[in-house]
């Protein structure tokens, strides 16, 4: 290479974003892995000549349409469906599908883009994919919801497939949301297979999907804590979000021994500093999967709990920080207060909640931290697990499925350390993550070719 690293990354992300204007989550994504590789490939090549870089960060495909659908008064609402494939070389395309006022292009080119490297570092044959629209499910009704899901699917069902590509669940599509699609995918396709994940358990679905996102978070923590010779028990954790990886993240830290003291929403945050235990828990589960509420009611019902309308839970000290609501939730001056009121780890449920100033700052201060391409991996693992059961027409036990997902847990954060530690010993596992996982993409498709 003829220019430095630093002066590589630059160039190549002034044309990725002249290329792609007004994307800033994307380029957000993009210039982190950017940066991790840049001395990688500034040392091979083979890799600049055959454009791996600039190949993986060009969707192979973006599909854009229309969902048109009746409302519960008979009127027509218009919304936006995508679905963002974005690389093929290692399997067909996989990741989720958010449903969220927010999403647009430049949200679900990063989120196809961070599941390229996330479903690599699974080891699993899963390209990566994301899809979605920007229809709010916030306040409609189960109809509704049913009559979306199947516009929506009415037009996505051309384009994926069990060999092709593989939706999931995401912000705002949970067990609910799959069942309608997964049910007017059969019915237009006149077939019944595993092209959907996250499914219920009667009709094709792993056990343990739906908790494995936030299993997969707590079994992560505990390996970055082990090789300080530390672990979960007697940790205070504070947890955004109140969705599936929040709750299940909470159910397993509990379970090994922490205390974990708030869960949020978009309105605010509780505390609870006696601990969210398991009777709270499902008080939760309750609330927000059956009822659709508030986290804010928490506070009515667990008077001993305070609820913070329009904050996030950073200011609560902490011992380890579990980010599970939604993309850049943790900026630098809440990265500080976590520093400053000594929280030693931090790990990713959700995807880049975490500013690029408040990974420099987590970073400085030698935290644990993990970038969720990592620490959350155990969702899509599990949904490669469903892939696999489905092709077998097998069921595996929730014994099974747990032991493989905590071996690949383990396994991910092997592969940070290979690759992320520096020489002082301090692992950075955003390194080690983005090369782990780009090494069998680009093997991938330097055997593959010019395609
Ligand atoms: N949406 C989840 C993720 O961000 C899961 C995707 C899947 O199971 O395909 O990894």
């Amino acid at each position: 290479m003829e220019t430095s690293p630093e002066r590589y990354v630059e160039t190549f992300m002034a044309q990725l974003i002249a290329r792609n204007p007004n994307e800033p989550e994307f380029h957000q994504a993009v210039r982190e892995v950017a940066e991790s590789l840049a001395p990688h490939i500034a040392a091979s090549p083979v890799l600049q000549r055959m454009k791996i870089l600039e190949r993986i960060a060009e969707p192979e495909r973006v599909v854009i349409f229309r969902v048109p659908w009746l409302n519960d008064r008979g009127e027509i609402e218009v919304n936006r469906g995508y679905r963002v494939q974005m690389n093929s070389a290692i399997g067909p395309y996989k990741g989720g599908i958010r449903f969220h006022a927010s999403v647009n292009l430049s949200i679900l080119k990063f989120l196809a883009f961070e599941q390229t490297f996330k479903n690599s570092l699974t080891t699993l044959p899963m390209g990566g994919g994301k899809g979605g629209s920007d229809f709010n499910p916030k306040g409609r009704s189960d109809n509704e919801v049913m009559k979306f899901c199947q516009s929506f699917m009415t037009e996505l069902q051309r384009h994926i497939g069990q060999d092709t590509d593989v939706p999931a669940g995401d912000i705002g599509v949970g067990g609910r949301e799959i069942g309608y699609l997964f049910g007017q995918y059969k019915r237009l396709r006149n077939e019944f297979t595993g092209t959907l994940t996250g499914k219920g358990r009667d009709w094709g679905g792993s056990p343990l999907r739906p908790e494995a996102t936030g299993y997969g978070v707590c079994y992560f923590a505990e390996e970055m804590l082990a090789a300080r010779g530390d672990k979960l028990a007697g940790k205070t954790v504070c947890i955004s979000g109140s969705g599936n990886v929040a709750q299940y993240a909470c159910e397993k830290a509990t379970q090994l021994g922490a205390k974990v003291v708030t869960l949020s929403d978009s309105s605010g945050f509780v505390h609870d500093p006696e601990g969210i235990d398991a009777a709270k828990l499902e008080y939760v589960m309750e609330l927000k999967n059956v009822f659709r509420g508030r986290i804010k009611e928490y506070a009515d019902r667990y008077p001993q709990a305070t609820y913070h309308p329009g904050e996030r839970p950073w200011n609560v000290p902490c011992d380890v920080a579990m980010p599970c609501a939604t993309q850049n939730e943790l900026d630098g001056d809440n990265a500080q207060a976590l520093v400053d009121h000594g929280c030693m780890c931090v790990v990713e449920g959700a995807n880049m909640p975490s500013t690029p100033e408040a990974i420099r700052i987590f970073q400085q201060h030698k935290l644990l931290y993990a970038p969720g391409k990592a620490a959350n991996a155990g969702g899509v693992a599990t949904s490669g697990l469903e892939m696999c059961q489905n092709s077998m027409r097998l069921t595996w036990t929730p014994e099974e499925v747990d032991a493989k997902l905590h071996g690949i847990m383990r396994n991910i954060h092997a592969v940070c350390v290979q690759y992320g530690t520096q020489p002082d010993g301090y692992v950075n596992y955003v390194v080690g993550a983005n090369i782990g996982g780009f090494m069998k993409v680009a093997n991938a498709m330097l055997a593959q070719g010019c395609v």
